[in-house]
């Protein structure tokens, strides 16, 4: 009963610790193909820039793996894969055989394909070794440019501007989090970062980057102006690292295509966190979630499924969130573009929820310095006991106080 999990990030380190902890009692082999000790990224993009900042933080200690004999091989790429055989081949040459395999492979940034992007001095943030870079880099710039206005951009702005740096961020829509947030919300990250001193280019995109001696010096934007530049940090989304389980034939589709139990084509087979593509709990779409809670939750569930047999199909709703100077957004469900939404509480003051419904259902709540708005979301939309459009939208209306009188109701 040996099960092998690629990738030691955050789903698939706890795939290895809820194995032991559900009682699996057969050989358990974690590899990846990072020379890293297995660590926490959440803090890559936020204090682990600022100065002063130590080492990252390890995701278990060094004596867990032992203790609990989790066979962890760092350094270890998973070439290929073979379903019939039950079997991975890795970069070493070895190979593995295995009864289940778990692929918790994460997610890669998109490469951003303007002229100039190879000039030194032009960055990602996806690894540790991306952050250290960064980091070091940070230390003796002046003039920053970050492209992509998504929460891993508007975090690295954060970051910067705390460090005391000129910083332009460079977003093609004409808001920041297009994708991921209510429009309320947008409004107040981008007054929060202009307040702080963050240069906001909206509704325009990079044209090219231009350098001297191999080094980045400028950013030349589609309006043809030109921000000056001694880092940039290019994050402008992430695909899934499904490229093994493509080649082996699995069914992938923006990610590796999960059942509701988050079994691959192949039963045998489970993918978790980043690299999954899950059927949504509200629409008949597959959906792919970029966030530790999603990967962590979904690696208990393969752990349980894996120890104990088939159970309940995965039915956690996902939630997020990000600090930003004094903002504190948290985010609980998933919008789509047409949702129905509601505001509750003070836009101007930096303290409301958005809710936003599908067919005057409630999906998604997405909070602004509102941290028992959020809690009280996560309860309702759990136990699937979401108050409905008409009730949200009446005078008075609190989530708090809605989730408390409606306990006990499942
Ligand atoms: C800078 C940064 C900040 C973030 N901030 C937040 C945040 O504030 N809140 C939040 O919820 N989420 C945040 N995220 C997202 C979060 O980190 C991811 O959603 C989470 O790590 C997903 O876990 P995972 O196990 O799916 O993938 P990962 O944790 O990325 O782990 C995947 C691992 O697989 C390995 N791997 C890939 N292919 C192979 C192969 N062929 N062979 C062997 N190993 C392989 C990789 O080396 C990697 O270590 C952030 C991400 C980054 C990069």
């Amino acid at each position: 009963m040996t099960t092998v999990i690629v990738g030691a990030g955050h789903g698939g380190v706890q795939v290895a610790a809820s194995l032991r902890a559900e009682g699996h009692l057969g050989p358990v082999v974690l590899v990846d193909g990072q020379e890293d000790f297995p660590y926490h990224r959440p803090q890559l993009s936020k204090e682990f820039l600022g100065p002063g900042a130590g080492a990252a933080q390890p995701l278990r200690s060094r004596s867990f793996f032992t203790d609990q004999e989790i066979d962890l091989r760092l350094g270890t790429a998973a070439v290929a894969l073979h379903p019939a055989e039950r079997c991975l081949e890795f970069s070493d040459g070895r190979t593995i055989g295995y009864t289940h395999l778990v692929l918790a492979l994460g997610s890669t940034v998109r490469n951003l394909q303007v002229p100039g992007v190879g000039l030194d001095g032009v960055a990602r943030l996806a690894t540790l070794t991306d952050a250290a870079r960064v980091r070091k880099r940070l230390a003796t710039a002046r003039h920053v440019v970050l492209v992509g206005g998504g929460f891993l951009g508007l975090e690295i702005a954060a970051a910067c501007v705390g460090a005391g740096r000129a910083v332009t961020l460079v977003e093609p829509q004409d808001r920041v989090l297009t994708r991921a947030v209510a429009p309320a919300v947008s409004d107040a990250v981008q007054r929060a970062h202009t307040q702080a001193g963050t240069v906001l280019r909206l509704g325009t995109g990079v044209e090219r980057f231009v350098g001297r001696n191999g080094r980045i010096q400028a950013v030349i934007l589609a309006d043809g102006s030109e921000i000056p530049a001694d880092l940039v940090v290019v994050a402008v989304g992430a695909l899934a690292n499904s490229g093994l389980a493509e080649r082996a034939g699995l069914a992938v589709d923006n990610g590796v295509l999960v059942d509701p139990w988050l079994r691959t084509s192949d039963p045998a087979i489970f993918a978790v966190g980043d690299c999954a593509s899950h059927p949504d709990r509200e629409r008949a779409v597959a959906r792919r979630v970029e966030c530790v809670q999603n990967a962590l939750d979904q690696a208990r569930h393969v752990a349980s499924t894996i120890t104990r047999g088939i159970g309940e199909p995965y039915d956690k709703v996902p939630w997020f969130w990000t600090h930003q100077f004094d903002l504190r957004v948290q985010t609980v469900g998933l919008g789509f573009a047409d949702d129905v939404c509601v505001v509750l509480g003070e836009p101007d003051e930096a303290s409301f929820s958005v809710c936003r419904f599908h067919h005057d259902r409630l999906v998604a709540v997405e909070s602004v310095n509102r941290p028992q708005d959020h809690i009280a979301a996560r309860r309702l939309l759990s136990r699937r006991l979401p108050p409905d459009l008409p009730e949200v939208g009446s005078a008075g209306f609190d989530l708090k106080s809605h989730e408390l009188s409606t306990r006990g109701a499942a």
